[in-house]
């Protein structure tokens, strides 16, 4: 797949079509595949990595690129496509300006799993018939491919790239998702269980930002958090309601436009499981409103962004029996 991707970026180069490309390159770790545009073939030959530690979403990284001059080749796989169609909607994206070239998805694989496993001091890690091959600097150890799945890919809703110019590989199906039987079991708690559940984890954030900085619903140009007259400004929170506040403002802030890609909770280093919130927001909707899935396509109305007479009231959630 990154050979045939490789050389279809440098056709597109070459022939004028695009003048840079939006992909993967390695970061500090062999594992650690980062964002990267590459505007040479040469680039593309030492640098351009696609492999399964490449799960980035690079939509977001298209409202820059799209203010800029000229064309941008972007490799979507399809989770991206439905962050690029909602940014679409949301006018951050310049459709003109890119050629999406749509590629498979995962699963991707979650380094942490595998670190959770006790290998430390990794250098590389190979897939071999879904066993994974990983060199360390004390020796070679394995692990089934299964074990190290990222979240987000293990409750992948859709396989189906909902936009592209040209397609790389086939594209796969809608999927029938467990994503909400988490959401569900919150659900049943009391409501003391989910608040101390909550707790328990939004404690752990250190507001390092980053599930804002990646979030492809998050593109203020001035965000809430940025401004110091706030009072919830970006700093360690001073007190549990400062560190439940951050998370709220934004689930709020991203309803109905979050399009569930799971990016949030995958960079979130102190592991706390942020789309758990978002998609409590995504299965309300669905019930309140009719299903609605975001980035789905460009054009329809958000169930949030408009209003019938036949519009649940809010003493609805007190009818579904919600504690
Ligand atoms: S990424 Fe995690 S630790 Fe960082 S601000 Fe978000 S929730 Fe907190
Ligand atoms: S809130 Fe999380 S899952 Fe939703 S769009 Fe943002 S990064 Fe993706
Ligand atoms: S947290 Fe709210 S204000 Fe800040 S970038 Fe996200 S949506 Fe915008």
């Amino acid at each position: 797949m990154q050979e045939a991707m490789i050389k279809r970026a440098k056709e597109l180069l070459a022939d004028g079509s695009v003048d840079r490309v939006i992909g993967w390159k390695r970061g500090e770790f062999a594992y650690d595949m980062t964002p990267a545009v590459f505007t040479s073939a040469e680039e593309l030959d030492s640098e351009f990595i696609f492999d399964d530690f490449t799960s980035a979403n690079v939509s977001k990284y298209l409202v820059k690129e799209t203010a800029k001059e000229g064309k941008i080749l972007a490799f979507l796989k399809p989770c991206d496509t439905y962050s690029f169609n909602q940014l679409i909607k949301e006018h951050r994206i310049d459709r003109d300006k890119v050629y999406v070239i749509g590629i498979p998805g995962g699963p991707k694989l979650d380094i942490e799993k595998i670190k959770a496993k006790g290998i430390t001091g990794i250098l590389s890690v190979k897939n071999e018939d879904y066993t994974l091959k990983i060199e360390t600097l004390y020796g070679e150890e394995t692990m089934p491919f299964s074990e190290a799945i990222l979240d987000k890919c293990a409750s992948c809703k859709s396989k189906k790239h909902v936009v592209y110019d040209e397609l790389i590989g086939e594209d796969g199906d809608v999927l029938d998702s467990n994503r909400f039987d988490m959401v569900e079991k919150l659900e049943n708690m009391t409501a003391q269980e989910r608040f101390d559940f909550w707790r328990d984890q939004l404690s752990k954030c250190i507001r390092c930002n980053a599930c804002r900085n990646v979030c492809p619903a998050c593109t203020c140009e001035n965000c809430v958090f940025d401004n110091p007259k706030s009072g919830i400004d970006n700093k360690a929170p001073a007190d549990s309601f400062e560190e439940n506040m951050f998370h709220i403002i934004r689930a709020f802030h991203v309803a109905g436009r979050c399009t569930d890609c799971g990016e949030c909770s995958r960079v979130c280093p102190q592991h706390i499981p942020l789309h758990l919130l978002n998609r409590k927001f995504i299965k309300d909707i669905n019930e309140l409103y009719g299903e609605y899935q975001a980035g789905a396509d460009t054009t329809s109305r958000a169930p949030l962004n408009t209003y019938t007479k036949d519009d649940c009231e809010p003493s609805i959630v007190h009818e579904r029996g919600v504690e």
